[in-house]
């Protein structure tokens, strides 16, 4: 079996998605090979090809791949697809908009967001917002498969020295055009790749408050800074804040829940962090049936306090 990974960058940097997902399609037993679909993007398809457990880099560099539409993408996969076993791709954004077009194409199941690969054709995923595991064999022949990432290893970043190659599809389209992106840009750390989190929800009560209060507790941690669905919806901070059931996927080794109900759809996307600590200032609230320490209270007066001992702490 050779499958196929799908490589998340910017047609500049291999982005850290890419490394889980290797780890993932390494254990279906056979081959890896990566696809660097990009435009300008050599120098990915060169970081790629020294991923260890990485045997092959197919390099798609067409302006038609740029903004890695998955209208164009799709065809490009689908062509590819003739001499491969599996395509693999990160459950991102872009992963989640191309495999089930593929699949599609390809008329075959796809497998989304696999935890686990029990053989070269059974994977464990989450259901139920991930309060069951099932297990799902999949008896296609070609086999379409997304990866959590927060699930498995990332593959070092050195030690392979994978052939790069040319490759092509049909280039544009002509379904669809890039208008462009509005981005957040921020010094912190990306929540899907932090070690640790503090996150605000909505008893914040305001963008300022927010800012004002959860900020510097993450400076002083060095941490990533995620929010509640409540407090994206109420506009506190950007979507790309969210963590849970429909925004990102964490693990990290410290995650803070501060002013968090902990309401399940919360939980699916932070329950596998590996220390929660809640703050809250009702005892009831569900939060506290899964953190390990929890600090009953008003997160105005705690959140200021706990700041200004973990900097005291840090000299
Ligand atoms: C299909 C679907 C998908 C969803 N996806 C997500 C998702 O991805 N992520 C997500 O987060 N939610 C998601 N939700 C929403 C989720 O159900 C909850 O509504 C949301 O998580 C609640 O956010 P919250 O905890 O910030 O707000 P609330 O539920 O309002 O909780 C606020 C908490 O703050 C506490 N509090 C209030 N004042 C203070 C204070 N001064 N000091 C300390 N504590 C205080 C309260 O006791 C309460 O526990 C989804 C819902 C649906 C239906």
């Amino acid at each position: 079996m050779t499958a196929l990974v799908l490589a998340e960058h910017d047609n500049a940097v291999l982005k850290d998605a890419t490394l889980a997902t290797v780890t993932a399609a390494g254990q279906l037993g056979g081959e890896v090979h990566i696809l660097v679909a990009g435009s300008g993007a050599r120098a990915v398809a060169e970081a790629a090809a020294k991923v260890a457990g990485v045997s092959k880099v197919l390099l798609a560099d067409d302006p038609a791949y740029k903004d890695a539409l998955a209208e164009n993408l799709a065809p490009l996969v689908v062509g590819l697809m003739a001499n491969y076993d599996a395509f693999v791709a990160p459950a991102t954004s872009r992963g989640k908009n191309l495999a089930p077009r593929v699949a599609a194409a390809l008329d075959v199941a796809q497998v989304s967001e696999i935890l686990s690969v029990e053989g070269p054709d059974t994977f464990t995923r989450p259901i139920y917002a991930g309060n069951a595991i099932a297990t799902v064999k999949s008896s296609d022949a070609k086999k379409i498969i997304t990866v959590r990432g927060t699930a498995f290893a990332k593959a070092a970043t050195e030690g392979g020295s994978a052939t790069i190659e040319d490759a092509s599809g049909p280039g544009d389209a002509g379904l669809s055009s890039f208008k462009g992106a509005e981005l957040t840009t921020s010094a912190r750390p990306e929540l899907t790749a932090a070690k640790i989190i503090v996150s605000g929800g909505r008893a914040l009560g305001s963008s300022e408050k927010f800012h004002e209060i959860m900020e510097p507790l993450a400076d002083a941690l060095g941490a990533g800074l995620g929010a509640s669905r409540a407090a994206v919806d109420a506009g506190y901070v950007p979507n790309d804040y969210q963590v849970g059931q429909t925004g990102k996927i964490v693990a990290p080794e410290l995650y803070m829940a501060v002013g968090i109900s902990g309401a399940i759809q919360h939980l699916a996307g932070m329950k596998d962090s590996k220390i929660i600590v809640a703050i809250n200032k009702d005892d009831d609230a569900p939060i506290f049936q899964v953190a390990d320490i929890g600090l009953v209270g008003d997160l105005f007066t705690l959140v200021p306090e706990l700041t200004t001992k973990i900097t005291a702490a840090k000299g």
